[in-house]
């Protein structure tokens, strides 16, 4: 958290307001807690950036990539609980990266809030965006993969489905929300070793990823209970409310309304599945 859904909308909702913006100003939110990682050092990054304008936004995989107007890269990556936002954040104590901008606009400046301080913010020379987030360490975005990739990928490996979803390397974007609502919606067993799917399991696998994905960037997203999660006006998304499965465990399934809902731990994160819906061998 946030996945593919929540940067998206954090990207869709902050695009028309920084693009062609001219940099007046980096700075650090004052606060007690420990800084979060920013690369290089503030005082180089400050040079870096004055002056230039952002000529783009987007996402890649579940970082926000901006692009410069010398070529360089600023890549935010909110990590567990990190939110850019341009008015209004969830509090103030939690703000940690402000850059102002020096033509004038609605909002006067953009935020980078992050209540766990675990989000980075990295600066990189021109050219060097492709050498860090290539395709060596992010593989293709979710929303690029047609079956034809999916059937490629499940059958190099017998790893278990949920884990090789959650791989970034093999697919970027999907977290471990949506990891679970995908193959609740598919009917997979999340134990299931990806190269032991046929061809109408991963057809079902391949539909569920975009409509899961597409619905939730619809839906700007999944606020949980904790409330973390915002656009970037301090909306709450609404994909919460579609979840099936996602820490659901001992309720009745909201599909079938026959099976219980199951938690299992796979890599050292949970998993929720319904025991009826997704047998273990079909
Ligand atoms: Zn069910």
């Amino acid at each position: 958290m946030p996945e593919l859904p929540e940067v998206e909308t954090m990207v869709r909702g902050i695009r028309s307001h920084v693009i062609d913006r001219v940099i007046e100003n980096i700075v650090m939110c004052p606060n007690d807690f420990k800084p979060i990682s920013v690369v290089p050092r503030l005082p180089q990054l400050r040079k870096k950036l004055i002056g230039h304008r952002f000529v783009e936004v987007r996402r890649l995989g579940k970082r926000i990539v901006f692009d410069l107007s010398d070529q360089s890269n600023l890549v935010i990556e909110p990590r567990m609980t990190g939110l850019m936002v341009l008015s209004d954040p969830p509090d103030v104590n939690h703000l940690r990266i402000q850059i102002s901008f020096r033509s004038s606009g609605n909002f006067d400046s953009l935020w980078f809030w992050d209540r766990r301080g675990l989000g980075t913010v990295t600066w990189l020379e021109p050219g060097r965006l492709q050498e860090k987030l290539g395709s060596r360490s992010l593989g293709p975005d979710a929303l690029d993969f047609d079956v034809e990739r999916w059937i490629e990928c499940c059958g190099m490996t017998s790893r278990e489905i949920k884990v090789l979803l959650l791989d970034q390397k093999t697919v970027a974007g999907i977290g471990n929300i949506y990891a679970s609502e995908i193959l609740h919606r598919a009917g997979i067993h999340p134990s299931r070793p990806a190269n032991s799917l046929n061809s109408n399991s991963i057809d079902k696998i391949a539909a569920a990823v975009r409509s899961v994905l597409l619905k939730a960037i619809e839906c700007e997203g999944s606020t949980l209970g904790d409330g973390t999660y915002r656009n970037a006006l301090n909306q709450n998304g609404s994909y919460q409310n579609e979840h099936r499965v996602y820490l659901r465990e001992g309720q009745n399934c909201l599909s079938c309304h026959k099976g219980e809902i199951k938690r299992i731990v796979q890599a050292q994160r949970s998993t929720f599945f319904c025991s009826n819906c997704q047998k273990e061998r079909k």
